[in-house]
């Protein structure tokens, strides 16, 4: 009979645990259900021009592409200069504070200065003076995690207190995805800070669970493992109507012999831009229905080639 109870006893504790750790209805955690956008297509805009550089706002914006827009369906459009009377989704101000998001996910929706971000760092975190680029673009992918609804990971309830010791900060989510991720862009206790602006594995998973994975590619192109002089000129092309307003993400990945073997990429509007070589592994944007593709090889070395895909389109509406 004790023995009965003690089973029935472990048994309950164990469906208690059970409840701490899955009830989805628990206060804290992760991913705050209520605040993920129903749209995929995500609307941003720069609250002042003048308080940045056209290189600053590129380099957050390619660093938000390479990570949160890249692995999932999501479209961040817009990132022109705010207008006052104009909805917007995420509105972005440049300042020298700490870098916040006054709510998270959709709370964010067209609220004033709902993000801040910082590009000069001379009152806060004074060492980030020495990279203010690569400093900005990973802390707004962090910011950005709590713009799609995240919050801190170390504000979960099944953080292992004797190992991540940062107290909980912010907003806290309603719904615990994977493991606790000690390597998530949105947790304190990740030896490297904000995981050198990389999503983790785990963070790919929940970005995929609320806004959809990437659908396969609607067109590429693969140099494939060249070994001749290669001059190749190709066109990919999306589809037609409508492509004065149609935006296109583009990845590139895969290596050349650097500085020798290169691929430009254009439009029919602005043809073969930059000659890009070595290992590449980038997403990029751009506007029309065509994508030009120039390929050039020596052939003095071999390497895996070019794949060049088209993840996704949409009309910039
Ligand atoms: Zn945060």
């Amino acid at each position: 009979m004790k023995r009965i109870l003690l089973i029935l006893l472990i048994l309950s504790v164990n469906v208690l645990m059970a409840n701490v750790k899955y009830n989805p209805t628990i206060y804290r955690g992760y991913v705050l259900n209520s605040s993920i956008w129903n749209d995929s297509n995500i609307h941003v805009c720069w609250e002042d021009f003048e308080q940045s550089t056209p290189e600053y706002r590129n380099a957050i914006r390619s660093a938000i592409l390479n990570t949160w827009e890249r692995h999932s369906s999501l479209f961040f459009s817009g990132w022109q200069e705010c207008v006052n009377n104009e909805s917007e989704n995420i509105r972005i101000q440049v300042a020298d504070v700490g870098p916040h998001v006054k709510a998270i996910g959709n709370r964010l929706d067209n609220l004033d200065n709902g993000m801040v971000l910082n590009n000069t760092y001379q009152s806060w975190g004074t060492s980030c003076q020495n990279n203010i680029l690569e400093c900005s673009q990973t802390i707004a992918v962090h910011e950005f995690g709590h713009a799609l609804g995240i919050a801190h990971e170390h504000n979960r309830p099944d953080t292992p207190i004797d190992t991540c010791t940062d107290a909980p900060q912010g907003t806290n989510g309603d719904i615990i995805i994977g493991d606790w991720d000690l390597n998530s862009v949105m947790n304190y206790c990740n030896p490297t800070w904000n995981n050198g602006g990389n999503l983790s594995q785990i963070d790919i998973e929940t970005i995929q669970r609320f806004y959809g994975t990437v659908n396969p590619p609607i067109a590429s192109w693969s140099s494939g493992q060249y070994s001749n002089n290669e001059a190749i000129d190709t066109t990919l092309v999306v589809e037609n109507g409508r492509c004065e307003d149609k935006e296109i993400l583009l990845t590139i990945k895969g290596e050349t012999e650097s500085n020798f073997d290169y691929i430009q990429i254009g439009t029919d509007e602005e043809p073969y831009g930059p000659r890009l070589s070595g290992a590449l592994n980038l997403s990029r944007t751009y506007h029309g229905c065509e994508i030009k593709i120039r390929f050039r090889s020596d052939s003095s070395i071999t390497t895996g080639g070019i794949h060049v895909s088209i993840n996704k389109t949409r009309l910039d509406t």
